[in-house]
């Protein structure tokens, strides 16, 4: 357990127990993929993988510290920080969510010692940033008095990946992390921040295929969409592309003001907004085997028109389509590398898992790391009992 094990790094490292204890999900998005920024629908549920930190005050005089079971030591005066630490340090992750709490008056400035542990991957498209993020932030709002609601944690850490770890990501990965609810998807409209809880049948199971292939979601790939569908919403006279539908971006292909590779961008925001509300719909109504069908459509989508797949991803989705007992299966996550998903029936989902990773490693010689989850409740916080 990554509380447990966060508890026991950080006796090891600063010789006391700590005072609270704050764990949060990584996740997946179930449907709608690079529509948050373009003010659409989204649908990730909680994973039951998640990372704990560890916290207390420093003695007086000390300089904050921060330990991971992944990562060195960092240091740092949390109260007169001002902007990251040099060089992208892990610790950014940490630092930004309580200097946020600090600067909207929502936290004392004090500074802490923190261990951190987990067992959401890095960088495998779960969101291992938003579970430290908002770990960080509970934990450090629960030691330092503030009172913010859970959306705000979601919001700062948001604002917090922005300025300290520089990455332009939407609000998803932060709602998910701190919202959710045991046994629920969670429809966030990226626009309002309306939040609908709609529940995955128990029998239905996700796994999660990590392709091995790593992004960065800074590195430009991420950054040229989110200008294409902005400049694609500005060419059809909208403010996002929230408020134009398929046939409007047809008819601004058919008349000249979108070229046809703004067009097909265009097409794939518009048309996932779409299916990511029919199949918040189709689960309502416990049709897994509609959802499963959407959930390729998106995959398509992402594939010819979004342009933001790679074969690997492709390959693990062709296999699910072949596999027993799944309903759906598409990337998830900003693509160019991270995971694939396949929405799979409970009682098949070992069969399904084995054949996927077979087919995935006939094809590229190497078995891709997978596990399974149901959704899981969001993000918990708690003072530390002594033991
Ligand atoms: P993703 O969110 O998809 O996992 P990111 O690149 O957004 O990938 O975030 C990964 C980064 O977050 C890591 O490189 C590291 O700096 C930081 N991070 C996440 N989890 C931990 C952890 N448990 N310990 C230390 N750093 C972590
Ligand atoms: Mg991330």
């Amino acid at each position: 357990m990554p509380r447990t094990r966060a508890s026991a790094l950080f006796r090891q490292t600063f010789g006391g127990p700590p005072e609270v204890v704050a764990a949060a999900p990584g996740r997946v998005n179930l449907i709608g993929e690079h529509v948050d920024y373009a003010e659409g629908f989204v649908l990730p549920i909680a994973i039951e993988r998640s990372t704990a930190v560890a916290i207390r005050r420093a003695p007086a005089g000390a300089p904050s510290r921060a330990v991971s079971e992944v990562t060195g030591e960092e240091s740092f005066d949390l109260p007169t920080a001002r902007g990251p630490l040099p060089s992208r340090s892990w610790a950014n992750y940490v630092l930004g969510p309580m200097r946020e709490l600090i600067d909207g008056g929502q936290a004392r400035a004090c500074n802490v010692d923190v261990a951190v542990a987990s067992d959401v991957p890095l960088g495998g498209g779960v969101s291992s940033s938003a579970a430290l993020e908002v770990a960080a932030a509970l934990a450090y709002r629960e030691l330092a008095g503030g009172t913010s609601d859970r959306l705000a944690i979601a919001r700062l850490c948001q604002r917090a990946e922005h300025r300290y770890a520089g990455t332009p990501c939407g609000i998803m990965d932060m709602t998910v992390s701190a919202c959710a609810t045991l046994g629920h998807a969670l429809l966030i409209d990226c626009r309002s921040l309306a939040l609908r809880h709609v529940r995955l049948p128990a029998s239905a199971i996700v796994l999660v295929f990590d392709s091995g292939v790593r992004h960065r979601l800074s590195d430009g790939g991420y950054a040229s969409r989110r200008d294409a569908v902005e400049r694609a919403a500005d060419a059809l006279g909208v403010g996002t592309l929230r408020d134009a539908s398929p046939d409007a971006v047809a008819r601004a292909r058919d008349d000249g003001r979108l070229d046809a590779d703004a067009a097909a961008k265009a097409r794939h925001v518009t048309t996932e907004i779409a299916r990511t509300i029919a199949a918040a719909d189709a689960l309502d109504a416990g049709d897994l085997a509609a959802f499963g069908r959407l959930m390729y459509e998106s995959h398509a989508s992402l594939r010819d028109d979004f342009r933001v797949s790679i074969g690997e991803l492709d390959a693990l989705v062709e296999a699910a389509a072949d596999a027993p007992g799944v309903y759906g299966a598409r990337m998830t996550g900003g693509g160019f590398g991270g995971s694939a998903i396949a929405l799979v029936d409970r009682e098949r989902a070992d069969a399904a898992q084995a054949f996927i990773g077979d087919a995935f490693r006939r094809r590229f010689g190497r078995q891709p790391a997978t596990f399974a989850t149901a959704a899981a409740g969001g993000a918990t916080v708690a003072p530390y009992v002594h033991g």
